[in-house]
């Protein structure tokens, strides 16, 4: 088997923009900084990374019969909300339990931003006090059995898409993407940063990358804060991808990097590195950042850059995974 064997149904406008990040390159002063945008490649209620993982999921959701995406993640996921526009795209039903996964004071988190859009999409949305954790929860699983008692047939996606046996294909597609980019443009990426949590985004671009010609550093940053679970996951998935687009050898451990220092001491909360990095794309490029996720990996991005950890001959992709929606729910920020 190849990527290109497995069935893709598009949802995306096609190949998400490549372009260069001039402003934020010369304040650096470092590498050549680009940025690979998710946030802006689907008409899908603002898209994201998730969007591109269901392209791989929905031929098998459609080929079962399915009538209900059932998913899960936090109160401000974007994963849910994505599984809510693809299910009312494709005229399916979307249930999504929300955890109480970030400790965070606005008392409009469980209204605005995400989940205010997956309610007008026409989720069934219901809320659960359990905390952060990106394994597979009960109350998903009570979920899917409350699908099947009331005569549905649900088709279950883990957090984040990535404990799933197809969720690591959208990226390792994507890994093919950015190399006839690369072509076009006239480029090459020998850095690429990712921001990684539940997994399946940074272990995709591994499979992906592994199988080309030109080796690269594809650097994932942690915004978990439970980094052996995430690095655990990664690795798993990983290697799973790998083998199911035919691979044909073992990944070894230097192709698997996920980096701490840039997370802060708990998921969804943002410390001043997050900030800082948040001010610094917004101002210098117009890039707006979140401060659960794109903010912490712009962070290692600005940090590995200034501090020629990354070289300032190296081009450096940032895989901008989108997620803006979530700043809704951090009312309390740059006021
Ligand atoms: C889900 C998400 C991530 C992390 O991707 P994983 O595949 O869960 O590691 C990063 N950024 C945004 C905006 C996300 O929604």
């Amino acid at each position: 088997m190849a990527i290109s064997d497995f069935e893709r149904y598009p949802l995306t406008f096609g190949p998400s923009p490549v372009h260069h990040l001039p402003r934020l390159t010369q304040h650096l002063g470092g590498a050549q900084i680009w940025a690979k945008r998710e946030d802006v490649s689907s008409g899908l209620a603002f898209g994201g990374n998730k969007i591109r993982k269901l392209e791989y999921l929905v031929p098998d959701a459609l080929a079962q019969g399915a009538d209900t995406l059932v998913s899960i993640g936090g109160y401000q996921s974007n994963h849910t909300r994505q599984v809510a526009a693809v299910a009312a795209k494709l005229g399916l039903k979307a249930r999504l339990v929300q955890e109480n996964w970030v400790e965070w004071p606005d008392p409009l988190s469980d209204r605005v931003g995400n989940i205010q859009l997956s309610r007008i999409m026409g989720a069934k949305v219901t809320l659960d006090s359990a905390g952060f954790d990106i394994g597979i929860r009960s109350s998903w699983q009570d979920a899917i059995d409350e699908v099947i008692a009331d005569g549905g047939t649900p088709y279950p996606i883990p957090a984040g898409a990535s404990e799933h046996h197809l969720g690591g294909l959208g990226f390792a597609n994507w890994a093919y993407e950015v190399e006839q980019q690369e072509r076009e443009l006239g480029v090459f990426f020998d850095t690429i940063i990712v921001c990684t949590v539940t997994g399946s985004t940074h272990a995709g671009m591994i499979a992906g990358f592994a199988g080309q010609d030109r080796p690269r550093r594809v650097i994932g940053i942690d915004a978990s804060a439970t980094l052996e679970k995430t690095r655990a996951q990664v690795e798993r998935i990983a290697r799973h991808t790998a083998e199911l687009i035919g691979l044909g050898r073992e990944l070894s451990d230097d192709e698997i990097t996920v980096l701490e220092g840039w997370a802060g001491d708990l998921y969804g909360i943002p410390v001043e590195s997050t900030l800082d990095a948040i001010r610094l794309g917004g101002s210098l490029e117009a890039m707006i950042t979140d401060p659960v996720y794109e903010g912490k990996s712009l962070a290692g991005l600005i940090d590995l850059v200034s501090s020629r950890e990354i070289p300032a001959t190296s081009t450096v992709l940032y895989a901008h995974l989108g997620g803006q929606l979530a700043l809704n729910a951090y009312s309390g920020l740059f006021r």
